[in-house]
């Protein structure tokens, strides 16, 4: 696998300038290397600055090294990032506590920065492997936008956000009109086609890096705005049904009357609170797209 070296960001911490120097001009040529000197600067780093690996010293005072790795291995913003201990304490029962800490490597001090750079080199191949494969497994094989595995992690975290800064959530729920009778008159496989060329339109008319589109399922797929109200979200799900109506897709099986291929849109807004979870939102909005279909399709439900 092709490892794009300078892409790939590597945590240095320690406590002593001088390791720190070796471990950066052994790594340096490689990998982006950044570094801090004490645990809470450490966190703060792998936080912000989302490295692939970090090498993280045991001894330093104030915050220990496995202190910072429980720390990070709590936390869903850092919990995949290996860590490698680098550390004089280099007993079997030092190792098996960094190890059970959720370490993925220990290498003794004084170091071998060859053998370092190879370790390195090792380990962050696998992260690449994990990240292709995390990455694969979260896009929708026929479309290429999110699937349903990816919104389910995005809106229970943006629930968590929301709630904490006690902003609005938004959700449009948009499902294809007359799709059974499309795939009927035309075929599967003109459908797949269409259900594509949908997708990537829709994913086109977002303008927030924040926003998510995805494939909810079938013939249905689930827009979550985080940050914008329920008129913001109107506007956009007025552009999003206007992008489909454009294509102009052949459909003269329609329910609408029209003859080409349009969707119904249910929105929901919502700040959240202790009292509900994020399946609120979507019901929601559910029950909007379902009152968009009571009233003839081709139209969205606030
Ligand atoms: P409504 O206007 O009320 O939404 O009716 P509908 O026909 O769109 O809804 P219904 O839920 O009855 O049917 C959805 C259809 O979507 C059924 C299925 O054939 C089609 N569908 C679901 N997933 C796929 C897919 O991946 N590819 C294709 N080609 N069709 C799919
Ligand atoms: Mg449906
Ligand atoms: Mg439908």
């Amino acid at each position: 696998m092709q490892i794009f070296n300078k892409q790939i960001k590597i945590l240095i911490v320690d406590d002593s300038p001088s390791n720190i120097r070796v471990l950066s001009e052994t790594l340096g040529q490689e990998y982006h290397v950044i570094y801090a000197m004490n645990g809470e600067d450490a966190i703060a780093s792998a936080i912000n600055g989302c490295p692939d690996l970090i090498l993280l010293d045991v001894m330093m005072p104030g915050m220990d090294g496995y202190e910072v790795c429980s720390k990070l291995k709590a936390d869903s913003r850092t919990n995949e990032i290996p860590i490698i201990f680098i550390t004089a304490l280099d007993t079997e029962q030092h190792e098996t506590v960094g190890l059970e800490l959720g370490g993925i490597d220990y290498i003794s001090k004084p170091i071998n920065p060859n053998l370092v750079r190879l370790r390195v080199r090792n380990h962050i191949e696998l992260k690449m492997l994990k990240d292709h494969y995390k990455n694969l497994s979260t896009i929708d094989g026929l479309t290429g936008i999110a699937n349903r595995r990816r919104f389910n992690d995005f809106i229970e975290q943006e629930w968590r956000r929301s709630m904490r800064s006690q902003s609005v959530l938004s959700l449009i729920m948009i499902d294809i009109d007359s799709f059974k009778q499309y795939n009927d008159h035309y075929g599967h496989s003109v459908g797949d086609d269409c259900l594509k060329l949908i997708a990537v339109s829709m994913f086109g008319a977002l303008e927030r890096a924040t926003d998510l589109l995805a494939r909810y399922g079938g013939e249905e797929f689930v827009c979550v705005l985080p940050g914008t109200d329920i008129e913001g979200a109107k506007i956009l799900g007025e552009k999003l049904s206007a992008k489909v109506v454009s294509l102009k897709i052949p459909h003269l099986k329609s329910a609408t009357g029209l003859d080409y291929v349009t969707v119904s849109l249910g929105i929901s807004a919502v700040v959240p609170t202790k009292n509900d979870d994020w399946n609120s939102i979507i019901e929601l909005a559910d029950k909007n797209l379902y009152l968009a279909k009571g009233k003839g399709r081709n139209c969205i439900v606030c």
